[in-house]
């Protein structure tokens, strides 16, 4: 299964994917229903309270590295590490700005 490489991962209003992959990572929806219990989120160290939707994310291969975000948090996060992806790529092509 391949979403578009590149673009990340994006909902648009009511999530109809509900479970993916995205460079490496392996997300999937949390619906409200199904949150029952308060988590840490990494992103804003805040905590996602029961009935909020929110991800649960972890490197694929390593359910056991799962954590839960916030959908807002995680992706400014992922934006982050798509940024940092983009720079390390562009040290090898010259000139630049
Ligand atoms: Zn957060």
């Amino acid at each position: 299964m391949a979403l578009d490489e590149g673009s990340g991962w994006r909902f648009r209003g009511e999530p109809r994917a509900l479970e993916g992959v995205a460079d490496g990572w392996h997300l999937r929806v949390v619906q409200p229903y199904r949150a029952l219990k308060t988590y840490r989120c990494p992103g804003c160290e805040q905590e996602i309270f029961p009935r909020t939707l929110h991800l649960v994310v972890w490197p694929e291969g390593s359910p056991e590295q799962r954590r839960h975000w916030h959908r807002a948090c995680w992706n400014r996060h992922f934006a982050e590490l798509e940024r940092a992806g983009e720079r390390r790529r562009r040290r090898r092509s010259p000139g630049g700005g």
